[in-house]
């Protein structure tokens, strides 16, 4: 990723960080929210913030399924440090959605802008299709950093 988009990406995930802790949602640390067919909902991520992930998240296996992510191991997450926005923002506490809504709205609002900016394109797909598309089927693993991984020329992906 260029250094400039990182920058500014990186940017909008301590703001959103930063927003979320002042909304103060409540974490019945249930693990549901990752387990996506059991919980009902699709987590969707730009390629910047699949780039970011892939850049340090541990090996997984593939094909990914879009039932749940990969990363979480025994109800927890190990790709904390690069989760996606919306594993920062996303709480099942009732009383927050509005706000989670709102920080979502600007963050992919501001993600989009730096797109706009960079004349990086734009890429929004499920989780596991990013994963899969870097995937490397056979080991088991995402080699970020051959160049058919996230660092190298990107695969046509759904346009959302
Ligand atoms: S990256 Fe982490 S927080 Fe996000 S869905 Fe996967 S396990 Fe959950």
């Amino acid at each position: 990723m260029n250094p400039g988009v990182r920058r500014e990406v990186l940017e909008i995930y301590a703001g959103v960080d930063a927003a979320v802790r002042a909304a103060g949602p409540r974490c019945d640390a249930s693990g549901r929210c990752c387990r996506f067919k059991e919980y009902g909902h699709t987590l969707f991520i730009s390629h910047f913030e699949a780039d970011l992930l892939l850049e340090s998240a541990p090996p997984y296996p593939t094909p990914v399924s879009p039932d749940g992510c990969p990363f979480q191991v025994d109800g927890l997450c190990t790709a904390r440090e690069s989760r996606p926005l919306g594993c920062r923002i996303y709480f099942c506490d009732p009383a927050y959605e509005e706000t989670g809504n709102r920080i979502t709205e600007e963050a992919i609002a501001g993600l989009k802008r730096i797109a706009d900016a960079h004349a990086a394109g734009w890429q929004y797909a499920p989780l596991h299709v990013f994963l899969n598309a870097a995937g490397r089927p056979g080991t088991g693993a995402a080699d970020t950093m051959s160049p058919a991984g996230p660092a190298g020329p990107r695969r046509p992906l759904p346009v959302v």
